[in-house]
């Protein structure tokens, strides 16, 4: 029996760190965020994550990536219905954002509202991403990530670091599902904060403006995510039938043998 309740472990699918990473990899202005969904196993402490949700940024102001409790009752359906499906006990597990262009280690806001998510359930996990940290000696993008917790230290809240493995695993259908939402999601957080915007102004020429931008923005979506999304997608389709094609073959040699 373990005294203390925390996170001891997590156990990450290759296909979440995916989708993730793309996410994060989107933009390199904003902090994106979503939440993850998995199994937990009560007596180890150690949470097996299988499947994220893609949230929409409410506020897009930097260190301010805040979960409304619209968005996290949509992803407990979505567990729910996870569960329901893959008969197996899916929940909640924890929620990831980005730090584009800082480091990786949590802020004070950060351990907060970790803090705060705790309190609701002590094994809630935050996860960080940090993208398009670049290093000018080796030309190259590094992306880092962290699992972190919040505990009550001797005069603060202090976080600890939480062990995390990637485990490879097939393409699960509701994560081809997450990933092709991605696009889609981001178009709509474009023309949401572009109708705002437009809402106020009645200028024609301010009108016209904003229009463009809007343009502008939807073309980038889809020549910088959703045609490479495509691209990866079919590369990795090709690997999937070259596979299907190598196993075929060795079993028609299992069998003549
Ligand atoms: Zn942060």
């Amino acid at each position: 029996m373990i005294s203390e309740k925390y996170l001891r472990k997590v156990i990450l699918n290759a296909d979440v760190y995916a989708i993730c990473v793309q996410h994060a990899l989107t933009t390199e202005k904003q902090e994106i965020m979503g939440l993850l969904i998995g199994e937990v196993d009560e007596e180890k402490y150690i949470s097996h994550i299988s499947a994220c949700v893609i949230l929409h940024r409410m506020d897009k102001q930097p260190d301010r990536v805040e979960i409304s409790p619209e968005q996290l009752c949509t992803a407990s359906m979505h567990a729910e219905q996870l569960a329901n499906k893959l008969k197996r006990p899916m929940r909640v597990l924890g929620w990831y954002h980005s730090h584009p262009h800082i480091t990786v280690w949590p802020s004070h806001v950060d351990t907060r509202t970790q803090a705060m998510y705790q309190t609701m359930d002590p094994l809630f996990v935050g996860m960080i991403f940090s993208v398009f940290q670049s290093d000018p000696r080796l030309r190259s993008n590094q992306v880092q990530l962290t699992c972190f917790q919040a505990y009550q230290g001797t005069s603060e809240l202090e976080r600890r670091e939480i062990e995390f493995v990637i485990k490879s695993s097939p393409l699960q259908n509701y994560n081809l599902e997450g990933i092709s939402n991605l696009p889609r999601i981001l178009v709509q957080e474009e023309v949401d904060s572009h109708d705002v915007k437009d809402s106020n102004t009645q200028d024609e020429l301010a009108s016209l403006h904003n229009d463009s931008f809007k343009t502008l923005a939807l073309v980038h979506i889809v020549s910088k995510v959703a045609r490479p999304l495509c691209d990866d997608l079919e590369e990795r389709l090709k690997a999937v039938n070259a596979r299907i094609k190598a196993l075929e073959s060795l079993k028609k040699k299992l069998r003549e043998n």
